[in-house]
């Protein structure tokens, strides 16, 4: 996906950007959905009416001066009227998406708003939810619906039986909400088919959001010697083909491979993970960072995994949409599926809530060459391994199984692999 830089980017470019990545995340249809963005001289930026979301151009974005004249080859989305009182509403948004996304719209139509409490950043990003009463699409009374809800001073709000509308500071704050809440509601339906969901208490998101970690030193001097640039390049690709895999979203996840002895490579923090380029890789060196980079919040983790694990080269921490059911909902994920899923995980051992910051010696001392991932509740999965791409393979036979544990469970309860089975797996093919 191409960087989107919300200063210098012309505003139709974001919009065509970002909405080609709703269409192919699945979160909008052809027709559905729209974005705006509101430039410094007080004009806004639209979608056109009726035009394939698929294709869209930057010609194709219609813009409505401060005047609301408008100009462009098309007609503005026929729900401009709710942008526009937005911006009325509330002068530091920026940007605009509304959108049908499905586990979203699941909620709007049995009037429900989904509880993000369910993954703390989840409730960081979106913040508390607000709820807009149905009016007829395009009318005045559904733009002051969704305003007043605004003024309440939401940033994400539920569409009654019709979907969200989300406000951001920019378009890249406003899409990284909007990504955030579709992964929570979706985690939170898939959580109630396996299990019943364990939400969080707003003390325990505090707690947890306050455990930021001081920065470790920076290093004098970097060096990128060839096999360091093959590491950078390596997981700068990968962490782009988990996000379009579905396996990580843009405020959440961390990839680190070790370069030699307990010296490695990280992920940054606070760049949207589907923006991520080799130069904003973070190399950790003797306990200390590259210079003017900050890498991911979950480096004393990583630091400590590999100081523990001298057969771990490679650690991928994320939120797959499946995984994290039931790792929100203290139900098992029993990888004794079939061959292939036990033959990777083994069982996965399941970690309380805080601990890769509270107590920090717990998951490094649970990964092991025979519990090479675990899940830490209401938070994530960490997978280990020795090569990057054999742990994202791991990390996709997790996903793979737990969906296939969610999907299957309409039609009856896992009859697992049998211990004796277990025996011979192990036997053919561990040992
Ligand atoms: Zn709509």
């Amino acid at each position: 996906m191409a960087k989107i830089d919300t200063t210098l980017h012309h505003p139709g470019e974001q919009i065509t950007e970002i909405i080609k990545r709703i269409y192919h995340a699945g979160m909008t249809t052809t027709s559905g959905g729209n974005i705006s963005i509101r430039d410094p001289d007080g004009n806004i930026w639209i979608t056109p009416s009726a035009v394939d979301k698929g294709s869209l151009r930057r010609t194709d974005i219609v813009c409505i001066t401060k005047d609301n004249d408008i100009i462009g080859r098309h007609k503005p989305s026929s729900e401009f009227p709710f942008h526009k009182a937005i911006y009325e509403a509330r002068p530091d948004i920026k940007a605009v998406i509304h959108a049908h996304p499905p586990a979203v719209v699941s909620f709007s139509i049995v009037r429900q708003i989904p509880n993000t409490n369910i993954i703390p950043q989840a409730r960081h990003i979106c913040g508390p939810i607000g709820y807009a009463r149905y009016a007829l699409p395009g009318g005045d009374q559904l733009g002051k619906n969704i305003a007043e809800e605004f003024m309440k001073g939401f940033n994400a709000v539920i569409m009654e039986n019709h979907g969200c509308v989300i406000g951001g500071t920019d378009l890249k704050d406003a899409f990284i909400r909007f990504e955030t809440l579709e992964f929570a509601a979706r985690t939170i339906i898939d959580a109630r088919t396996v299990g019943e969901p364990n939400y969080l208490s707003d003390k325990q998101i505090e707690e947890f959001e306050s455990q930021i970690p001081s920065d470790l030193p920076e290093l004098e001097t970097t060096e990128h010697p060839s096999d360091e640039l093959l590491i950078r390049k390596a997981i700068s690709d990968l962490v782009r083909r988990a996000c379009a895999q579905g396996l990580m979203i843009g405020s959440y996840g961390t990839v680190s491979v070790r370069w030699y002895d307990n010296h490695f490579l990280i992920t940054p923090r606070d760049i949207p993970r589907w923006e991520i380029n080799i130069e904003d890789i973070v190399q950790i060196k003797d306990g200390k960072r590259e210079p003017g980079k900050l890498p991911s919040r979950a480096v004393k983790l990583h630091e400590q995994i590999y100081k523990s694990n001298p057969n771990v080269n490679s650690i991928i921490l994320t939120q797959p949409p499946n995984i994290m059911a039931f790792g929100v909902s203290k139900t098992k994920l029993d990888v004794r599926t079939i061959p292939e899923s036990w033959i990777f995980l083994q069982d996965i051992p399941v970690i309380c809530f805080g601990n890769h910051f509270f107590n920090r010696h717990t998951i490094p001392d649970t990964i092991s060459i025979n519990a090479p991932a675990l899940i830490i509740q209401n938070d994530s999965i960490v997978v280990t391994g020795d090569k990057l791409l054999n742990t994202f393979d791991r990390l996709e036979v997790a996903e793979f199984s737990a969906k296939s544990l969610i999907m299957g469970k309409p039609l009856g309860d896992l009859i697992p692999i049998d211990p004796q089975q277990i025996e011979e797996l192990r036997k053919k093919f561990l040992t």
